[in-house]
């Protein structure tokens, strides 16, 4: 339930408010606008009757939210959650780039990579130490040595750093390494790892499900929501369909879907969404149009060795073409790169 108090609204108005919807036994989540005050009340009872909140001296409106998801939903609050980091924010003006390396290979590698990052005019380097790799034989990552040659060469290009954690063992670890955590489309129900992520202090990104609905990946947003990390972006990541000649098939309608339904940052990952290099830059393209906040991209120096997803990382050379042509496009609908 969504209770909307009065521009004019006194503290002590509020404040009794507030004990009423404990009285009821909900939680109360405070969203304090610069017009006025909203106050999420968490709480699963059906028959409440909303007028016993209604009549409150300061109340405006009182409302459900018929969404499953609540402090997830745009009705909980109305302006974009923006997500600060250093001299970074994410769900702002400005388009949030994080590429890299799929996966953190040796320092020469990310230090090569992070350099590209840092000329291009991103402030995000990505790259991942731990890996969900479909083949138990593939590479699985650098592990913590990873974790620090990135941080070391994202250091170096005053670059923040993003990476994957795959299971509540490593968040500490990667904890002292990161400056956000990503979960991979594979885990996004792990709901025990979206619990413990909602403890930590540092901005999650949630990849969309393998085959997850919008409301699905809205319903584990609300897992970290509601277990007190307000900082969390959503990834569009492409879902699986019949279509085989892509990777994934990206959602691309998902963005502005969201937007509509969240107040949560979009990003946009056309390099997993397609898995070919020469679909990447048309699709990157597409995303900013299509309102994204950011976008994660893979490059690689060397694809053909790359030891994971190396089909569709693009070369450095490519990736700074097709930034210039995404400025002129965030340009075209008043964002910045
Ligand atoms: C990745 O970012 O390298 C990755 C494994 O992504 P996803 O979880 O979207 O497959
Ligand atoms: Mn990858």
């Amino acid at each position: 339930m969504v209770v909307i108090l009065e521009n004019n609204a006194t503290e002590e108005q509020i404040k009794n408010v507030e004990e009423h919807l404990h009285k009821y036994g909900f939680e109360i989540h405070k969203s304090i606008g610069a017009q006025r005050t909203i106050l999420g009340a968490i709480g699963v009872q059906p028959n409440f009757d909303t007028r016993k909140i209604k009549i409150l001296d300061g109340v405006s409106e009182v409302f459900r939210v018929t969404a499953p998801y609540k402090l997830a939903s745009r009705s909980f609050q109305e302006s974009n959650t923006v997500i600060k980091i250093k001299d970074v924010e994410i769900g702002a003006n400005q388009i949030a780039m994080m590429s890299g390396p799929c996966s953190v290979e040796s320092e020469e590698q990310i230090f090569k990579l992070a350099e590209v990052v840092a000329k291009s005019g991103a402030k995000i380097l990505r790259g991942g130490a731990f890996k969900p790799r479909s083949s138990p034989y593939s590479f699985q990552g650098m592990g913590e040595d990873g974790l620090k040659l990135m941080r070391a060469a994202a250091d170096q290009n005053n670059l923040l750093v993003i990476t994957e954690v795959m299971q509540i063992s490593q968040i500490d670890l990667i904890n002292q390494y990161t400056d956000i955590f990503q979960i991979g489309a594979r885990n996004m129900q792990n709901f025990p790892l979206l619990k413990e992520l909602g403890k930590v202090d540092k901005p999650i990104m949630l990849k969309r499900g393998l085959s997850a609905t919008i409301e699905e990946w809205l319903m584990s947003a609300e897992y970290i929501l509601s277990a007190g990390n307000k900082d969390v972006m959503l990834c569009e990541r492409g879902i699986r369909t019949f279509e085989k000649y892509t990777r994934n098939t990206f959602d691309l309608s998902s963005i502005p879907v969201v937007h509509k339904k969240s107040h949560l940052p979009v990003i946009a990952d056309p390099s997993h969404a397609t898995g070919l290099r020469d679909q990447v830059p048309a699709m990157a393209r597409a995303a900013v149009a299509a309102g994204a906040d950011g976008l994660m991209i893979e490059i690689h120096h060397d694809p053909e060795n790359a030891l994971s997803d190396g089909p569709q990382a693009l070369l450095p050379d490519t990736y700074s073409k097709l930034f210039q042509e995404l400025k002129l496009i965030a340009k075209a609908i008043n964002r910045d790169i």
